[in-house]
């Protein structure tokens, strides 16, 4: 039921994923003008993997469980695992083997993630273990994302050690992201409650290919979610994603019937998902499902992974986007990974002053008060303070 290794990876000695261990907590920390420090505390490193019984599966008879975490739905005989390899069948019962083994945990700007209407100027602190649901032909994090457990070194770190990582490092947000959080679903869970008792708030970073009571859950603890919404057409996510769409619109009708901060990011692949007639599609389903306040950020594509035959994404594409964006309703339409440009600007829709302006991942200037534009007090939706 799991997915196969990549190629490389499978022969790869215990010495060579230690290596690519070490220099993948790098890479998740430090990509163009990133402004990302290590936390504070000194971390232990896991001498085992953790074993916590999952939250959401059932048992079935002979000893074999189906996970209903995300609508991938693995039936899992026992002693094996689901397709995203972090989750074992043992005995009919299911755990976890994450829980408390993050591999990466940086200090990252908010911007970052990107979320730009929550807590601006900001840093959250980032942690992800490895393992994902899907498996993304140009995943920006596969040597973290697309391993097991055994294969990586990880971080032993309880919730409680987490939250307090977090306020050590001045942080006022957790940011599960990195690789796909859905898969720790019950870290992240314990994570965001312990930081609740600090008054540190919970982000995640996410595909949003998860089922609906699993989502519920976590909306009782997270306070923003960004969504990667990686193409409109199923065609895309089958043939790069190995994933579904309609399950990730879903998650996003349920978050925003739930009053969650919601962004989303749409990562533009030359030939792949850029053609205007689906750009204009997907914005006018945003608008008339979920409203046009959620912003969209439309991010350059540089090659990674297993798409490295494509072209860096054109600045003239994702000007375009953001205009049919702007044209269709939304009110709050960025381009990213592009720093300078002024797409990455937030405009009044009002009177259309720039209430933040940004340069990759600093704020330069911040003209909202209280939540509105300072100039014509429009009041601006996001998370402010
Ligand atoms: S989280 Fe998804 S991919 Fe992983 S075991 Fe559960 S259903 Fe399968």
């Amino acid at each position: 039921m799991s997915k196969p290794l990549p190629p490389a990876e499978a022969s790869w000695s215990r010495r060579r994923f230690l290596a690519a261990g070490a220099s993948a907590c790098v890479l998740a920390a430090v990509g163009p003008g990133s402004a990302s420090r290590p936390p504070f505390l000194e971390l232990r490193r896991a001498k085992d993997l953790s074993v916590v019984e999952a939250r959401f599966y059932e048992k079935l008879p002979n000893r074999k469980i189906r996970c209903k975490l995300c609508p991938r739905e693995c039936v899992i005989d026992d002693q094996e695992r689901g397709y995203c390899g972090v989750r074992e069948n043992r005995g009919g019962t299911y755990y976890t083997l994450v829980h408390s083994r993050p591999v990466s945990i940086h200090v990252d700007p908010i911007e970052k993630k990107p979320l730009f209407h929550f807590l601006p100027g900001t840093e959250a602190l980032s942690l992800a273990t490895v393992g994902c649901n899907v498996e993304c032909k140009f995943c920006q994090n596969w040597q973290i994302s697309q391993v097991r457990p055994e294969q990586m070194e990880a971080y032993e770190a309880s919730p409680a050690l987490i939250a307090e990582l977090a306020r050590e490092s001045g942080s006022p947000t957790i940011a599960y992201t990195y690789t796909e959080p859905v898969v720790f679903a019950e870290y992240m869970y314990d994570c965001a409650v312990e930081g609740r008792k600090r008054g540190i708030r919970s982000v995640m970073i996410s595909n949003g290919y998860i089922q609906r009571e699993a989502m519920l859950e976590l909306c009782s603890v997270l306070d923003a979610v960004k969504i990667d919404l990686k193409a409109f057409t199923q065609r895309f996510y089958t043939e790069l994603v190995a994933g579904e769409l309609k399950p990730v619109l879903d998650t996003l009708k349920l978050l925003v019937s739930r009053r969650m901060w919601t962004e989303i990011v749409y990562l533009m692949i030359p030939t792949k998902n850029d053609a205007k007639q689906e750009i204009r599609e997907m914005c006018r389903w945003i608008v008339s499902e979920l409203g046009p306040d959620v912003p969209v950020h439309f991010t350059r594509f540089y090659p990674q992974y297993r798409l490295r035959n494509l072209p860096p994404t054109p600045l003239a594409t994702l000007r375009m986007a953001r205009e049919i964006a702007l044209e269709e309703g939304i009110r709050f339409a960025y381009i990213g990974n592009v720093p300078g440009e002024e797409g990455e600007n937030t405009y009044c829709p009002h009177c259309h002053v720039v209430l933040i302006r940004r340069a990759g991942y600093s704020i330069l200037e911040n003209n909202l008060r209280a939540g509105r534009c300072s100039k014509c007090g429009e009041k601006i939706p996001g998370v402010w303070s």
